[in-house]
């Protein structure tokens, strides 16, 4: 095989309780990305289309990851990169992490598959690196495992691929404001009270458990974040209401997606979601702030062979 067209989806970071550990992939929103080998050394990104985004290999995070999977492999030619770039960029969707792991997957495809997802994901990570100075996974990892992954520990790197139950639905609304993921993590405070610790931690066991055992019931329950979202929520016009919104129509919970500003709910079944998807746009309609929206089925794939 010499060039492959790969879906690359978008992600959602966090979860609500598992801030920085927890993600999942999503179906109905991706980039797509053609990548093909070349005789020719190193890694060439030769089109973008969608948005405006550097086509120089060291600044765009397809090239850095790329470039790290390439050193990695032996392989004595190269790579050239189309990017079909449809998620924007700084949405909180996972743009850089699609771009990030689109590449370094199709990559290790044309090469014959000599990475293992945790490899790709270290390499991914590289072009994360680039994109907001950490070398995160919260992103990257559900993009190359597909569905629910955790993050459990960074040093080594242990990522865990959890079931997704089959009725879940997210539907995700990108308010058009803009917010730089470094202001949104520097308001971040560094320390935690023990009280809201064990809150925490019962809720990232609780969400697990609820995906392992299809209780929709405990997944909702579980998706409460008492540590990051009472902070970044301020930086997001509409937020409370949104969310109120949502529940109140029969969402299993609301958080914010990755560092913001999209707003995420997940929902028992496509008609509630879809329903979700109506209470949100109207507080965007009313507030007067455009918006993109998004209902997705969880993606279980992860990135995938589209051509
Ligand atoms: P998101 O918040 O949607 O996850 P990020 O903040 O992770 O988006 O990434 C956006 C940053 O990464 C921007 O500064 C952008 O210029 C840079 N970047 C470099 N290459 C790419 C790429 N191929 N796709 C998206 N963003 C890229």
């Amino acid at each position: 095989m010499e060039e492959i067209k790969v879906f690359c989806p978008a992600t959602i970071a966090n979860v609500s309780c598992g801030f920085d550990v927890l993600g999942l992939a999503l179906d109905a929103v991706g980039d797509e990305m053609t990548v093909r080998k070349t005789a020719k050394k190193g890694i060439a990104i030769t089109k973008i289309m969608g948005q405006d985004l550097p086509l120089e290999t060291a600044k765009n995070v397809s090239g850095v990851a790329g470039m790290a999977l390439l050193e990695k492999s032996g392989y004595q030619g190269g790579f050239e990169i189309e990017i079909d770039k449809k998620i924007k960029p700084g949405s909180g969707i996972g743009s850089s992490a699609a771009s990030s792991a689109g590449a370094v997957w199709a990559m290790n495809e044309l090469l014959g598959k000599p990475f293992s997802n945790l490899e790709l994901v270290k390499f991914a990570m590289q072009g994360e690196k680039l994109a907001s100075d950490v070398a995160h996974a919260d992103n990257v990892a559900p993009a190359i495992y597909g569905g629910f992954t955790l993050v459990r520990s960074y040093d080594p790197l242990d990522v865990i691929s959890i079931p997704t139950p089959s009725e879940l639905f997210a539907t995700v609304i990108h308010p058009q404001i803009e917010i730089k993921t470094s202001d949104s993590r520097k308001i971040l405070k560094t320390n935690i009270t023990l009280e809201k610790g064990i809150q925490q931690w019962g809720n990232v066991g609780g969400l697990i458990a609820g995906l392992f055992k299809n209780d929709y019931d405990l997944i909702g329950r579980s998706l409460e974040d008492h540590i990051v979202e009472p902070i970044r929520s301020i930086l997001i016009p509409g937020f409370d209401h949104v969310k109120s919104s949502a529940m109140g129509v029969g969402a299993l919970g609301c958080g914010i997606s990755g560092s913001g500003p999209s707003i995420f709910a997940l929902s028992k079944g496509e008609n509630v979601a879809q329903r979700v998807a109506e209470s949100m746009k109207e507080v965007y309609g009313t507030i007067g702030i455009p918006f993109d929206i998004h209902i997705s089925k969880i993606n279980t794939e992860g990135v995938k062979r589209i051509a």
